[in-house]
């Protein structure tokens, strides 16, 4: 089944409220819509990233999108690595893998749909096939001081999630409060991973992890500049908590390294990072050849990137069972379904076909419509 056209929209979806992190505050989720459509009149999604600016990441997207129009369905890799190889290898300059992975996840998401429609089947099953029935994830906490937090991790704990994950990196001593105040709040049998999101250097970090041990705390992720491999693994080696990389890795190649150096006892990655689903695989087949698990990266997102990290995360051997989950942030979303709620911190493997979800079209002239608003009276470069 042949693709005749690829439709890209910027949306903005909003957060139930603001996102506190070491970057500052987040308002919502700004992607580019993709609908690739094929010849018998079905559609396939996917979004892409619309970060730094949905006005340059939609004309890379489009530019990609041209060297979809007239191929099968199901040549998604060759088709991807003819869009990599003309956009960000092009004339040797190879300036950007990273930006490169997030710019084609999109569309490669939207492909993989669309197979699954045409072949009336989940996508999970042309990977071949689930192994595992259910997705576990971490309860996110928000709130902008400790005690919100704090708060925000007794009402998690008591909806069922066993592992509490919140943003920490906003300064020495409220990072120590937010850390107390949780712990003390969930009691001891709840496992707390906390994320500085590259705010410490090493220095910083061995101290703020001495710090934070006597609060039984699992993983620190991501301490130190993603550019240093090294840094990180300087970290682990003096680390009492498990350390984990999620912004020094973006790709199989970025794995193998943060592996082989023994940097990291987990690693974070998501289909925003790689490249969409099937380099997604690719990369946590480096990982388990290690020994290590994958856990589920989660950015600033919509249910159609929740779907589709449930289907490529179904069919890998090695996924932790303390994913990141994106979508509870939300006001609302652009799927009408499945309900994507969770259940004691957990979802199930979704069904098909391609990713199972069904677009819902006016929520999505909604999400256009407000960022096409909020464009026009921000200045540009003005956080969303
Ligand atoms: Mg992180």
């Amino acid at each position: 089944m042949l693709i005749t056209n690829v439709c890209t929209t910027p949306l903005l979806v909003r957060n139930k409220v603001p996102y506190h992190w070491a970057h500052g505050v987040t308002y919502g989720a700004e992607v580019i819509l993709i609908e690739v459509q094929t010849e018998d009149g079905k559609s396939g999604y996917g979004e892409t990233i619309a970060t730094p600016s949905a006005v340059g990441v939609k004309a890379f997207v489009e530019l990609a999108g041209r060297h979809l129009i007239g191929k099968s369905v199901f040549m998604s890799r060759q088709i991807m690595a003819e869009c990599y190889h003309s956009l960000f290898q092009a004339h040797g300059t190879c300036s950007a893998p990273r930006f490169g992975g997030q710019i084609l996840a999109g569309l490669e998401m939207a492909i993989w749909d669309a197979a699954g429609k045409t072949a009336g089947c989940a996508v999970h099953e042309l990977l071949g096939g689930k192994v595992r029935n259910e997705i576990d994830y971490f309860g996110f906490i928000q709130g902008e001081t400790a005690d919100e937090l704090a708060l925000d991790a007794t009402r998690l704990v008591e909806q069922g999630y066993r592992v509490i994950y919140g943003k920490i990196g906003r300064g020495e001593q409220l990072d120590i409060e937010i850390v107390q105040k949780v712990r003390q709040a969930v009691g001891e049998s709840v496992r707390l991973r906390f994320d500085p999101n590259e705010a410490w250097d090493p220095l910083m970090a061995t101290r703020m992890i001495h710090r934070l041990a006597e609060y039984d705390i699992e993983m620190i992720e991501q301490p130190c500049d993603h550019r240093s491999l090294h840094a990180l693994k300087q970290i682990k080696g003096s680390s009492s908590i498990a350390i984990a990389a999620d912004q020094s890795v973006f790709n199989l190649a970025d794995v193998y390294d943060a592996v082989t150096l023994g940097a990291a006892d987990l690693i974070v990655l998501g289909l925003h990072e790689t490249g969409g689903v099937m380099p997604f695989i690719e990369a946590a087949a480096v990982a388990a050849a290690a020994g290590i698990n994958v856990c589920i990266h989660g950015l600033h997102e919509t249910g159609i990137t929740t779907c589709a990290a449930n289907h490529a995360a179904a069919v890998i051997t090695n996924l932790d069972d303390g994913n990141q989950y994106m979508n509870h942030l939300l006001s609302s979303d652009i799927i009408s379904s499945p309900n994507l709620d969770l259940t004691d911190g957990s979802l199930p493997v979704l069904s098909g076909p391609g990713f199972g979800f069904e677009i819902d079209l006016d929520a999505v002239d909604r999400a256009a419509e407000d960022h096409r608003s909020t464009m026009s009276n921000s200045s540009p470069g003005a956080p969303i």
